[in-house]
């Protein structure tokens, strides 16, 4: 079976062909960096990590681009308040202030959930000049107009505007939406380019041929998506709640800018984490809870990743502290399944990883693929898992060599936590499994072309006596015995 994704575009579970023969470029709406990522949020960066190692483990070579918005993104539209500006005058710091502080708080609950860096990470104030040629491309198109000092972009001058989102315009503009911005002809009209603000000390303003303003959201993403991805490209992400206007909008700049068409040929969205009775968790919803918080309570953060895979990303998901101690219970018992095979496997942790099995253990990975083939159902994929580790019929070696294959998309850190569970047993012990998982994290590191990463590990390893020597489909270690050359090696 090959790999198949739930298109938004069509609304069915479609076969996946990338344009070009085993690429694939995807591009992922990330986080507005005007407040910390709340756990729902986290959902949505969960699921991308999870898609894109489940491309990667299906052979593709894989560039995941992802934005930092930090300018541009206003609150309920084109009306609302600028997120940034308002965020940094709360707290009384600058926009870049505000911007640095949430994009590092970002990346550090990234790390804790085991969310591999993407590729690219864009800044949109990085990539102004991008966005004004991209509007330019857009004007001479004939879809945009000028009103009220900022640049629309003109819905009904592109016919296929209601497409992503089987939008009915016509009953949308007949009927009881208000649209405050008495400047657009059709509600769904969107600014491209803003040069009035609300607010006065509007510190970052750019140059354009519209007049000194700066961008409006959309074009953010469709600018950067296509910089580092071509003017066609195959998989664009991001939840539910940006179908309608933020992808529609998208789709609208791109396509009438280059005249081709598809843009994107699969568009994922993952549906929303909900809080019983306060539905869709929101910044505005009062029910915020950030990935601290639950730490902050005693979880690990991959309690919650754990407690993520064990929904499809297509179903709503109802978070609640008992389904979160759910998972912790079950990441418990998965460690000490995995311990006990450690204790009875005949060889080392480290010869384990990367291994190839056969066998019984080779069926429930044919199984996980399978799962993941279906659009992504990481679920059942999850259920592969510990069929494998508590099947008797398997040997020890080949359910943590399977386990630690599987773990490859799940990214549980599952070698890592068996170096905890084996800490203090003996030296040896613990150091046979820190080294196993450091392996695992080089293999992903290379895997991920992230070379400077799988670098800094080797020579980390190097430097504490220890050599990585790289064999078809596995990586060993061995001691450097002369401990002058262990000093030198840490040196070069
Ligand atoms: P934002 O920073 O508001 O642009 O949101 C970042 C990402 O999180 C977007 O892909 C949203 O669609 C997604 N998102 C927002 N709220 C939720 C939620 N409650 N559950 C899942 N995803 C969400
Ligand atoms: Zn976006």
């Amino acid at each position: 079976m090959s790999f198949s994704i739930f298109n938004t575009l069509g609304r069915e579970v479609q076969e996946f062909k990338s344009i070009r023969p085993g690429e694939v470029g995807f591009y992922a709406c990330g986080p507005t960096v005007y407040n910390y990522a709340h756990i729902g949020n986290l959902r949505a960066y969960v699921t991308h990590d999870v898609l894109a190692r489940v491309l990667r483990r299906r052979g593709f070579k894989l560039t995941h681009v992802m934005n930092i918005t930090d300018v541009g993104h206003l609150t309920g539209g084109d009306d609302g308040d600028d997120k940034m500006v308002k965020s940094a005058e709360e707290r009384g710091k600058s926009v870049l202030e505000v911007a640095e502080f949430y994009t590092k708080a970002f990346f550090n609950d990234a790390e804790r959930l085991n969310i591999a860096r993407p590729d690219v990470v864009c800044k949109a104030t990085e990539h102004i000049e991008e966005m004004i040629a991209l509007t330019g491309r857009i004007e001479a198109s004939g879809c945009t107009y000028q009103a009220g000092g900022n640049l629309y972009f003109d819905i009904a001058r592109f016919p296929r505007y209601a497409e992503l989102a089987r939008l009915k315009i016509d009953a949308l503009q007949a009927g009881s939406r208000v649209e405050l911005d008495g400047n657009k002809r059709n509600p769904e009209d969107f600014v491209l380019w803003f040069t009035k603000s609300k607010f006065a000390n509007q510190a970052l303003v750019w140059d354009s041929p519209w007049g000194k303003g700066y961008p409006g959201w959309h074009i953010e993403c469709a600018a950067m998506s296509m910089k580092y991805l071509g003017e066609q490209f195959d998989v664009h992400a991001g939840g539910i709640d940006h179908i309608q206007i933020h992808h529609s909008n998208e789709i609208a700049e791109a396509e009438s800018a280059t005249g081709k068409h598809p843009w994107v040929r699969y568009w994922v969205h993952n549906e929303f984490l909900v809080l019983g009775g306060k539905g869709k968790m929101s910044k505005s919803s009062g029910g915020f809870i950030t990935l601290q918080n639950l730490i902050d309570e005693g979880f690990d953060a991959l309690d919650y990743r754990y407690f993520l895979l064990g929904g499809h990303y297509r179903t709503q998901l109802q978070f609640s502290h008992e389904s979160l101690s759910g998972a912790r219970n079950a990441r418990a018992s998965l460690a000490s399944l995995l311990g006990g095979l450690a204790e009875r496997a005949g060889v080392g942790v480290d010869e384990l990883v990367g291994r190839a099995v056969g066998g019984k253990a080779a069926s429930y990975l044919a199984s996980f693929d399978a799962a993941l083939d279906d659009d992504v159902n990481v679920p059942r994929a999850l259920a592969s898992l510990w069929g494998v580790v508590k099947d008797a019929d398997v040997p020890p070696e080949d359910a943590l060599a399977a386990a630690f294959d599987m773990d490859g998309v799940l990214g549980l850190r599952l070698a890592e936590g068996l170096a905890k569970t084996t800490e203090g047993c003996c030296e040896d012990g613990a150091l046979v499994a820190e080294v196993a998982a450091l392996i695992v994290e080089r293999t992903e590191a290379k895997k991920a072309k992230d070379f400077a990463k799988a670098d800094l590990i080797r020579d980390s390893l190097r430097a504490r006596g220890i050599a990585l020597e790289d064999r078809p489909g596995r990586t060993e270690w061995r001691r450097i015995a002369d401990k002058k050359l262990w000093a030198k090696a840490a040196q070069d």
